[in-house]
């Protein structure tokens, strides 16, 4: 390579575990190619299919490459400075003929901190607190159950204490062997393979299921339970756990001086079970209750035993209380605070922990620091010379159910609500009420269509900041120097609107350094870092002070809440809003694919991972199969109460019978055309993972 062309050092842009990989810049702009970071700090060189792949969508085609504005209904190419006096004008009308709560900000998980630090400021600056990102659709009730019951919206563990300390792996509602291919092959299954004993919980076999051979020995557990009974069956657990106790009171079932020093809530919880029918509950799950209470020996006796929660706990209405049921499980067994345990969200993009931490969120300022609380919001106010609302402002799908009611405008970077939100045909219904919105982003995606400005962004390669992976650690990203000649950084975007609404002093800096430097000043876990420091290596969170180290572990000592304990807390059985009937007699639920990412605006247009899977499916147990007259590979439509999509059926043993799965990535027959949008009362997450739904055959094989 030439001294020019020097490879860049910089982060995979999909997923949560956070790889490093290079970049290489060829001779014009969009030419870049992948290269592998042999000692990168999280995979040590290693990548899947998807960060292999992830150069193929910066020179694609399909590109934004000018500034467009709708005029009669059609797009037109404008200068930036056209498209800048639209967007002010429109912003600042709206604001002026209704208020500031009648514009919505969509922050991404895709961008960087600095990039959702200062979307959210501007936001806060506009006066509103309507700002999310969609950390809200994957992980907002895990986020809402770890930061009230333990202290922090993330991760307790990391993947390498894991690996080396962990004996009992707990996967409930999670599937790293598709989603977090590293993490999986990497850390997960070298513990394994030293003799880590895996018990997965989840409604489909998959890839994480294969990739430990779960169901082919007897060391590991698949506890396949019907979609929406993970409160019941951990509660068969935590019982068993409990009974056992009371009979062999010195065996070790529970950790009795972690529960009286480190917890409160342990007589709820106990309350809470008093009655409960563990033969009744196991049948409502679908699965034999020895096999749970073997599952429930085997984590209760782990040395260390670790949990795994992903988007089939958080994904209910019921999500928080899912997810509090694995700290009640956690807590009363003293796993947490401690090497090779804990309760661990395995985070779906490459920086929706990080989105979450600068504060794009309509509760909690950067840091977590609550809008409501005064003193808080003071001191980020202070640093910042402007007053923040004091209650906190709509989440993404509340603000889309308000679209052309209470809310007019919509900014939105990166995000593809139009594909990413349930009941997707209501929300393409309700978008076109707005008043204004503008797009930026790298693709004419789904949502930019009903824009009326469109900004053609920089993609992952080509600009630099920090993103934060799923085990807290914050990391540099570095991008190649020459991009496409009239597209330009979110972040520089967002300095200019900002300065022309407001003021430079407020808005302008000088590169994303400075921003950062701005950050740590209002996000306590984050002072303690700087370029400089993060380096090569970066840091995993909390780092308060120049020189903390960061740590790999939380809560050796306490928790994070007011007076230092971890909340138990007991819940019952709350079924899906939506069950079958007559009508709808399946279950649908959703997941994703390894060569897929979200809505596929990038996975998509990238001809490696579109190859794997062209088009949607859907499973069908062979019973159903049967019953309906469906062969495998035949095309049906599959319907719920919302919408139908047509897609080829698989049919398979790897899903109960009664349930069907399918996918969101494909637009046109995404499963939100038929997921319901109900929302999880405290974190406000919507149903993804069940609704009631019909299958419609007559079409030929
Ligand atoms: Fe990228 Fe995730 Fe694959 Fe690593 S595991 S290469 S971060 S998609």
């Amino acid at each position: 390579a030439t001294e020019e062309s020097e490879p860049v050092k910089t982060i995979c842009p999909y997923c949560g575990v956070g790889c490093g990989i290079q970049v290489n810049q060829g001779e014009e702009p969009g030419d870049v190619q992948f290269m592998p970071w042999g000692d990168a700090p999280v995979n040590e060189g290693r990548i899947c299919i998807k960060g292999g792949a992830a150069t193929e969508v910066v020179d694609h085609e399909d590109r934004l490459t000018e500034p467009l504005i709708k005029e009669n209904g059609e797009f037109r190419e404008a200068t930036w400075e056209e498209a800048y006096d639209r967007i002010v004008d429109e912003l600042e009308r709206i604001r002026e003929e209704y208020e500031p709560d009648a514009t919505g900000f969509f922050g991404s998980s895709k961008t960087m901190n600095e990039e959702n630090y200062l979307l959210q400021k501007l936001a806060r600056r506009y006066g509103t607190n309507n700002v999310d990102n969609c950390t809200r659709m994957c992980h907002a009730s895990t986020v809402w159950a770890l930061r009230t019951s333990l202290g922090a919206g993330a991760m307790t563990n990391s993947m390498a204490d894991l690996e080396e300390s962990a004996d009992v792996f707990w996967i409930q509602g999670a599937n790293p062997g598709e989603q977090h291919p590293i993490a999986n092959s990497q850390y997960f299954r070298q513990a394994v393979l030293e003799g880590a004993t895996v018990i997965q919980v989840d409604p489909h076999a998959n890839k994480t299921t294969s990739s430990f051979q779960i169901d082919e020995t007897d060391r590991h557990q698949h506890l396949q339970l019907e979609p929406g009974t993970d409160i019941p069956l951990l509660n068969v657990v935590i019982k068993t756990i409990l009974e056992n106790h009371e009979e062999e009171p010195d065996a070790g079932w529970i950790d009795e001086a972690f529960i009286e020093e480190r917890t409160e809530g342990f007589d709820h919880l106990k309350e809470t079970l008093a009655d409960f029918d563990k033969e009744e509950a196991a049948e409502q799950c679908g699965v034999p209750l020895e096999d749970i209470e073997m599952a429930a020996e085997k984590y209760a006796m782990a040395n260390n035993a670790a949990i795994f929660t992903g988007m089939g706990m958080s994904q209910h209405t019921c999500g928080v209380d899912n997810v509090q049921n694995e700290i009640n499980l956690a807590l009363i067994t003293g796993n947490l605070g401690k090497p090779g345990t804990g309760v661990n969200p395995l985070r779906g993009q490459n920086n929706v922990q990080g989105t979450c931490d600068v504060g794009a969120m309509p509760n909690v300022l950067p840091g977590y620091q609550l809008v409501d609380d005064d003193e808080a919001r003071r001191s980020v106010e202070e640093e910042w010379g402007f007053e923040v609302p004091d209650e906190p402002g709509l989440t993404n799908v509340e603000l889309s159910h308000e679209f052309g009611n209470s809310v007019k405008g919509l900014y939105v970077m990166g995000e593809n609500p139009v594909v990413s939100e349930p009941d997707a045909n209501r929300v393409i219904e309700r978008i076109q009420d707005l008043e204004f919105m503008v797009a930026q982003d790298i693709f004419m995606t789904e949502t930019a269509q009903y824009a009326d400005v469109v900004l053609p962004a920089t993609t992952w390669a080509e600009r630099g900041g920090t993103v934060t992976n799923t085990d807290r650690r914050v990391q540099r990203m570095r991008g190649v120097e020459k991009v496409h000649e009239n597209t330009k950084h979110d972040l520089e975007i967002l300095m200019e609107v900002g300065s022309r609404l407001f003021s430079e002093e407020e808005f302008r800096f000088e590169d994303e350094e400075a921003v950062f430097e701005e950050l740590r000043q209002v996000c306590p876990s984050y002072y303690g870092m700087t370029y400089d420091i993060l380096g090569e290596e970066g840091i995993q969170w909390p780092c308060y002070e120049l020189g903390d180290e960061g740590d790999r572990f939380l809560y050796e000592d306490s928790f994070d809440t007011d007076n230092g304990l971890g909340r138990i807390e007991g819940v019952t059985h709350q079924p899906p809003k939506e069950t079958p009937d007559e009508e709808y007699p399946l279950i649908l639920t959703t997941a994703r694919l390894e060569e897929h990412y979200n809505t596929g605006t990038m996975s998509r247009r990238s001809p490696t991972l579109n190859r794997q899977t062209p088009e949607n499916f859907v499973d069908v147990h062979p019973d159903d199969a049967e019953r309906y007259g469906i062969e495998d590979g035949q095309d049906v439509v599959l319907k719920s109460r919302r919408g139908e999509i047509t897609v080829e059926a698989q049919v398979t043993d790897a899903i109960k019978e009664g349930s069907v799965w399918t996918t969101p990535h494909f637009a046109a027959a995404s499963a939100n055309r038929l997921t319901n949008d109900v929302l999880d009362e405290r974190a406000k997450i919507p149903e993804y993972k069940a609704a009631a739904t019909e299958i419609e055959v007559g079409l030929e094989p």
